[in-house]
């Protein structure tokens, strides 16, 4: 039995294929061949000449030829004036044929942040929106209520980009037939269900709050430096990224990419705070008890981590 796969890429950078063409472990290639995934058409590994995606487009919206699994990347763009015609294919909205191949495919997933919840241009011109969600907002392009054939709802592999290995992971879970359990905002709790803060190489400055205030000194980065660690889910620190690092390894702050409500309208290096204390908290804590918590915590830091012997 072979799966199809047809990908699609609206408003976005394209940041989900460079991601995904980067999978290592197996290649793509072999990934396809191993799960038997037929690729119907992707913007980087398809030879199809336009006048046949033009008819397979057609024979998938009449439903001639199955589609197991559709993967969008990039936003919907419905601007101007939900038109769509701000983002075009053969002059036709692309966000009519996404819809149309949403209602075909057994499994839909969107990949990457735009893709699921908007992201950059949700308020802007463009009038982005995700496949379900506008933000934390269920609706989107497909609506709350939308399952695919297979019952499920969209699969928002959420990241700017998503990492690759979630996909394959995701790819792998569809085919084997193995359940696949959603977070609130439809996410796998696979790879999800984690903090990018676990993992993290500077958990024991974040500990004992021995904050990094300038670049490149070694310390937590959620203090000062806006790291989103702690309050987004995601695997940044478990896939490491080119199987070897993630930002926060290198001194950047986790901008927590893989959130509905990213981009955050702050500047990405700075931790909005209330009189020093960040005004968003580590996922599930009071701000009562974190404070009293932390003072605590700062006062009985270890001398080595004071100097930031402790390596990074
Ligand atoms: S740098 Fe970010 S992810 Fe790492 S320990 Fe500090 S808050 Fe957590």
């Amino acid at each position: 039995m072979t799966f199809s796969l047809y990908w699609m890429q609206s408003g976005g950078c394209g940041g989900d294929t460079m991601s995904f063409l980067n999978l290592a472990f197996p290649p793509i290639h072999e990934l396809l061949e191993l799960l038997r995934i037929r690729l119907l058409w992707h913007p980087s590994l398809s030879t199809l000449a336009p006048s046949q995606r033009q008819e397979q487009d057609e024979r998938l919206r009449q439903g001639e030829t199955p589609l197991d699994i559709l993967v969008v990347e990039g936003a919907v763009v419905r601007g101007p004036t939900s038109t769509g015609m701000y983002d075009t294919l053969r002059g036709r909205p692309k966000k009519d044929l996404i819809a149309a191949l949403a209602r075909r495919a057994r499994y839909v997933i969107a990949l990457g942040t735009c893709a699921s919840f908007g992201g950059i241009g949700v308020d802007a011109y463009v009038q982005t929106v995700g496949l379900q969600y506008r933000r934390i907002e269920a609706g989107g392009l497909l609506g709350a209520d939308f399952r695919s054939e297979a019952g499920l709802p969209v699969i928002n592999l959420a990241g700017c980009p998503c990492h690759p290995d979630v996909l394959a992971g995701t790819l792998t879970t569809l085919v084997r037939g193995d359940p696949l359990e959603l977070d609130e905002f439809h996410r796998p709790l696979d790879w999800y269900g984690m903090l990018v803060h676990q993992g993290c190489t500077r958990n024991e400055y974040h500990e004992y709050r021995v904050e990094e205030v300038e670049f490149a000194q070694s310390g937590c980065l959620f203090f000062h430096r806006g790291c989103h660690g702690p309050l987004v889910g995601g695997p940044c620190n478990k896939l490491l990224w080119n199987g070897q690092s993630s930002k926060t390894r290198v001194g950047i702050p986790c901008f927590g990419c893989t959130s509905p409500h990213f981009p955050p309208s702050y500047p990405f290096f700075e931790t909005q705070n209330i009189e020093g204390v960040p005004v968003a908290l580590p996922m599930g804590i009071d701000r009562p008890h974190y404070l009293v918590y932390k003072t605590m915590a700062a006062a009985a830091a270890p001398e080595r981590l004071k100097h930031r012997v402790t390596k990074i």
